[in-house]
């Protein structure tokens, strides 16, 4: 089964909105089996419109477009569908019911002719009401394809995949049972993971698909398989995960399942033992607190930060020692270590992260080189440092970092 996602709205070809709407129809589609052969943006123009309705038929069998049903005259998507299946647009009461519905909460003159508009639908489609807003999501069948057009606003579109199109999908096709086991991997590049598991790559039966994703200094390493036997395929991908972890013993974290994230994994552990954290934080400045605070329960471990940028803010602020500074230089192991040492009794924490280090992309206020990068983790009972040189793209620097500080806390 094959699908196709054409995503329709000027702003996303001038870089003013990012479409997330098709990464997340892909995933959705995917999940039930669905394969996603192209995704597609393209402007609110009628013969670019009709271009891709046409390419997308006749490659694949389900067409999802999303975008371009508002009441303003430049969303014509609605009027273009109904032109390509020679077809016209018939006033909908049910929807009109929907719109008068939504309009309760504001007076009723405000209710313009162009809302109304939003109640009529090519007259061979079926609508997938929608809730949440005016305009309606619409499946429209031709020989065996399908077509599903749905408005742009992420939330609408969402419910309506959800709540919608994917119970009418699996009604109408027979779709394979797809599997997903994305296994994250630290401390090995991609090209040392990939020598390491040679010879299990090697052996890994061919419909069993392999993937290395790097990301900022972690690996995602993805197995997939595809068919109809969903039981054979979930033992043999489990058989082979099982050959795969002795190899990976000491550097494999967990599966990405949900919102597993090594962040996620700190805040768990910490709030079942009790404990807490602080943070001292220089050249990531609040990357990690931010990463530990944007997830509701935070305040159950995390006891708070300093982000401690300029030297003279390390002596002031924290109270590590001057001299250690000029001596040492800011960048290095020691005022690390002083600084987590520092935060953990300034916050009376059980546990400490300090980061320092020169992210670049000039030389800051030491000589190490752009990259060089220290962080150290401090308890109660043991401090202590490492130094890491991540590279000299500043945003990545900072963001490898802030992971490098969770590789370590977990040590
Ligand atoms: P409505 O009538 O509810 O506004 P619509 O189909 O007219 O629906 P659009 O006008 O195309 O929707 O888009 C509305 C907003 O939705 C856009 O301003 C944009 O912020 C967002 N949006 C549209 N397409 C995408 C997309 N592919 N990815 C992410 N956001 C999008
Ligand atoms: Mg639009």
């Amino acid at each position: 089964m094959l699908a196709e996602v054409i995503t329709i709205g000027d702003e996303l070809l001038i870089g003013q909105v990012i479409d997330t709407n098709s990464a997340f129809i892909a995933k959705a589609l995917n999940k039930i089996g669905v394969s996603v052969y192209q995704i597609t943006s393209i402007q609110d123009d009628k013969s670019h419109i009709l271009k891709a309705f046409q390419e997308a038929e006749s490659r694949v069998d389900i067409i999802i477009i999303t975008g371009g049903l508002g009441p303003t005259k430049d969303d014509i998507t609605k009027k273009t569908i109904a032109d390509y299946f020679n077809d016209t647009l018939v006033k909908d009461l049910s929807v009109l019911e929907n719109i008068k519905k939504l309009w309760k909460p504001y007076a009723i003159e405000s209710l313009l002719q162009t809302n109304l508009n939003q109640a009529y639908v090519p007259s061979q489609a079926t609508v997938l009401m929608n809730v949440l807003g005016t305009a309606p999501g619409m499946w429209i069948e031709k020989n065996d394809k399908v077509f599903i057009s749905l408005p742009g606003v992420p939330y609408e579109m969402k419910a309506l995949i959800e709540g919608q199109v994917i119970p009418k999908i699996k009604q109408k096709f027979r779709c394979p049972f797809i599997l997903h086991k994305t296994l994250l991997v630290f401390g090995l590049g991609e090209s040392a993971l990939a020598e390491r598991i040679e010879a299990w790559e090697d052996n890994l039966p061919k419909h069993i698909k392999l993937a290395y994703l790097p990301d900022l200094g972690r690996m995602r390493l993805r197995l997939s398989v595809k068919g109809f036997d969903e039981k054979k395929l979930k033992a043999e991908v489990q058989e082979q995960i099982e050959l795969l972890l002795p190899l990976i013993k000491e550097e494999f974290f967990g599966f990405e399942e949900g919102n597993t994230s090594i962040e996620g994994i700190i805040a768990e552990q910490l709030t079942k033992l009790g404990k807490t954290l602080a943070v001292a934080e220089s050249f990531t400045g609040g990357k990690i607190a931010e990463s530990f605070t944007k997830n509701a329960g935070a305040s159950a471990f995390f006891k708070g930060s300093v982000v401690s940028y300029a030297t003279q803010s390390k002596i002031e602020v924290l109270g590590v020692s001057e001299r250690l500074i000029n001596e040492k230089s800011v960048v290095s192991g020691q005022v690390a270590e002083a600084m987590a040492v520092r935060v953990l009794n300034l916050f009376n924490a059980d546990y400490a992260i300090a980061t320092t280090g020169n992210a670049g992309p000039s030389k800051g206020d030491s000589d190490e080189e752009v990259g060089s990068v220290f962080i150290a983790i401090a308890s109660k009972y043991k401090v202590f440092s490492e130094k890491f040189n991540l590279g000299n793209h500043r945003l990545k620097v900072i963001n490898k970092g802030a992971n490098k500080a969770f590789e370590l806390l977990l040590k």
